[in-house]
């Protein structure tokens, strides 16, 4: 047994938390790893189906891309984006429990369907993952920022290499914005700040209108890059 799987066991055994989905209690090591029973953690399979190549949705039709992005047209876009898991019922429940439970374990179940999803983008050398800067406020509301804690767990896991350059430069709070005023708020206010290499992935946990992949794509190409590619935990 590997020790961080121990050491997760251990803490479980003395100071009992339960599945984060369904709070039974968790019997071995592969549960306690990941905060979750065997049972919910089989629910939260990836969906093996076709997506919107801009903004990652499952989709229905034969073509590449959803009705809502064949009418926004963005340039700024990345060139493929791909969002895991829908952001209702159990899987909303999973990202709270991450998110304002801090249950860490839970980061190791998100890092490993990160690894699993990586794999779906066309890369021949390790490829290279850019964390979402924090929104302003972010970390003041939840006393922590889980992006850069699966940044961690995943560079650990030594799949890909985590190059953090986003810096978000002071802007109004997005969530009070419409569409329009939210992609004019967010352009020129990401930023990167090294030169980058030609092909990387964004990750952020959530993708609801785009227009926040669209500014990180935008810097990284200001930086540099070629193809941008994106990666969300949930689609809202
Ligand atoms: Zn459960
Ligand atoms: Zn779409």
């Amino acid at each position: 047994m590997k020790l961080s799987y121990a050491v997760s066991f251990l803490r479980e055994l003395l100071f009992p938390v339960g599945c984060a989905l369904c709070g039974t209690a968790l019997l071995n090591a592969e549960e306690t790893r990941y905060g979750l029973c065997t049972e919910c953690r089989e629910k939260l399979r990836l969906e093996k189906t076709k997506r919107c190549n801009f903004c990652g949705r499952p989709l229905i039709s034969e073509l590449d891309s959803c009705i809502s992005c064949r009418e926004n047209h963005e340039s700024l876009r990345p060139d493929k984006t791909i969002a895991l898991f829908p952001y209702y019922g159990l899987y909303r429940q999973l990202l709270a429990a991450y998110k304002f439970g801090k249950n860490t374990c839970l980061g190791h179940f998100l890092a490993e369907k990160i690894m699993e999803a990586i794999k779906l983008f066309p890369f021949s050398e390790m490829p290279v993952l850019v964390p979402v800067p924090p929104r302003p406020g972010k970390i003041r509301k939840t006393g922590w920022d889980q992006i850069a804690y699966l940044a961690l767990l995943l560079e650990r896991e030594k799949s890909c290499r985590i190059l953090r350059c986003l810096k978000r430069l002071p802007s109004e709070t997005q969530k009070k914005l419409n569409r329009e005023k939210r992609r004019g708020n967010l352009k020129g206010r990401i930023v990167s700040d090294k030169k980058v290499p030609r092909n990387l992935i964004i990750f952020d946990d959530v993708i609801t209108t785009g227009s926040t992949f669209q500014a990180c794509s935008a810097a990284l190409r200001e930086g540099g890059a070629e193809r941008v590619y994106a990666l969300s935990l949930f689609y809202d």
